[in-house]
């Protein structure tokens, strides 16, 4: 679900320029301007890679590869302990296995990651990584410092099949779902880039720099749900990556037969792409509610299974100017959500190029915010971020297709140019 675009760049007055910096810097390492590619790819040699696999099928690989029968629970605890929670790739790391084993562990698998191509750090310290998968398909992956948090929006698929129409990455055509391991490739992945592997001995760090998980970024979640809810079953396993569920934020569109399961499966947060308060409306915006309309996903929102005040659904409004930015959508937005514990995160509009939409005035988006708060919700307005590196959701297909084409050339775009 990529839910999230961010407001233009000028209105910060940042520079609108790509920039990189090398694997490894800080978090507040200057910028540069060049974009380059980083030279790192996936080992070689085609052997199934631990990292990224559940626990079942880490116990049936190992079964699969001569561990005994008896010993295979205790070494697969062993290795999910070294691949998930210090995020050892070296076989010879691995300090509590046998010589001998860990020498048919290293003749048998790899542990690798996605192949990171790019990775970006806007001036706010945003990092935007392009990631190439199985296939040669590549998907982006956002991570956001906060004061009090890490956040990384990860993606689940490689395009999307729906076309809300304030949303670039939905121009994209739907290219294949991911994989658990390619979803939890992409986390494993960043916590290299930010250092954040526990060192055995050091004094633990409770202040973490990837501290959340929202899936917001290229693809509608839901209609990948498998893979995604292993994904997240391996992330937030205590004796690995260990996140909380309540650090872990799904984002819809409204495919409303399959809510209940982000619950029930997964135990996540949730968030919706509402963004209209009719279905004249919403019909044009998120088009899926052709299908299940604001009465039907309102529905599966109160039936919602962890609904309670402490666990409210986020409710993501995307303001745009003249179409559903009134104080009547305001009003009727409150109507229609009475009585479901709930915050509204109002999106100023990213206008893309050949996007159909402006965003709504400053004044606009506060006097709707005003409206929403005066009737007792919370009505945080985004902050904008990373949007030098095209870092937000809604710009994340532009980005990818702007880096093939560089790399394409001379022999694609710039030969026919
Ligand atoms: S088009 Fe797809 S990626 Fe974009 S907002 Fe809609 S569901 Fe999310």
């Amino acid at each position: 679900m990529n839910a999230a675009p961010d407001p233009a760049a000028s209105a910060q007055g940042v520079d609108a320029a790509p920039v990189t910096a090398p694997l490894g810097a800080p978090l507040s390492a200057p910028v540069t301007q060049d974009v380059h590619t980083i030279p790192r790819r996936l080992p070689e040699g085609g052997r199934p890679d631990l990292a990224g696999m559940t626990r079942d099928e880490m116990r049936a690989a190992l079964l699969a590869a001569g561990t005994p029968e008896a010993q295979v629970k205790m070494r697969t605890g062993q290795l999910w302990q070294w691949v998930y929670h210090w995020g050892v790739r070296d076989f010879d790391a691995m300090t509590n296995l046998a010589r001998d084993y860990r020498a048919l562990l290293a003749a048998h698998f790899d542990i690798g990651r996605p192949e990171l191509v790019t990775r970006q750090i806007s001036a706010d310290g945003t990092r935007k990584y392009l990631v190439r998968i199985a296939g040669g398909h590549e998907v982006e992956v956002v991570y956001i410092p906060e004061e009090d948090r890490g956040t990384l929006c990860v993606s689940s698929q490689v395009g999307c099949t729906l076309t809300c129409s304030f949303c670039h990455t939905g121009t994209q055509k739907l290219v294949r779902n991911l994989t658990a391991a390619e979803i939890v490739g992409q986390v494993m992945l960043v916590r290299d880039d930010l250092g954040e592997w526990p060192v055995p001995g050091a004094p633990r760090d409770e202040t973490r720099l990837l501290s959340n998980v929202v899936l917001m970024g290229m693809g509608e979640p839901l209609y990948n749900f498998e893979a995604v809810r292993d994904a997240m079953r391996v992330v937030m396993d205590g004796e690995g990556i260990a996140l909380s569920r309540r650090r872990i934020t799904l984002s819809t569109s409204g495919v409303v037969p399959e809510i209940a399961r982000a619950a029930t499966e997964i135990g996540c947060h949730l968030a919706v792409s509402f963004h209209a308060t009719t279905d004249a409306v919403r019909d044009v915006l998120v088009p899926i509610n052709r299908k299940w309309n604001i009465a039907a996903l309102l529905a599966a929102l109160r039936d919602y299974p962890r609904l309670s005040n402490s666990e409210r659904i986020t409710f993501e409004y995307v303001m745009l100017d003249g179409v559903n930015d009134s104080d009547e959508d305001a009003r009727r937005l409150v109507r229609l959500i009475r009585g479901i514990p709930a915050k509204i995160n109002l999106i100023p509009f990213n206008e893309w190029p050949g996007a159909p939409y402006r965003r709504s005035p400053r004044d606009r988006i506060a006097a709707f915010a005003d409206i929403i708060y005066k009737a007792g919700y919370a009505s945080p307005v985004r902050t904008p971020r990373g949007e030098d590196i095209m870092a937000a959701c809604g710009q994340l297909k532009s980005a990818t297709e702007r880096a093939r084409r560089a790399r394409a050339a001379p022999q694609g775009d710039a030969a026919g140019a």
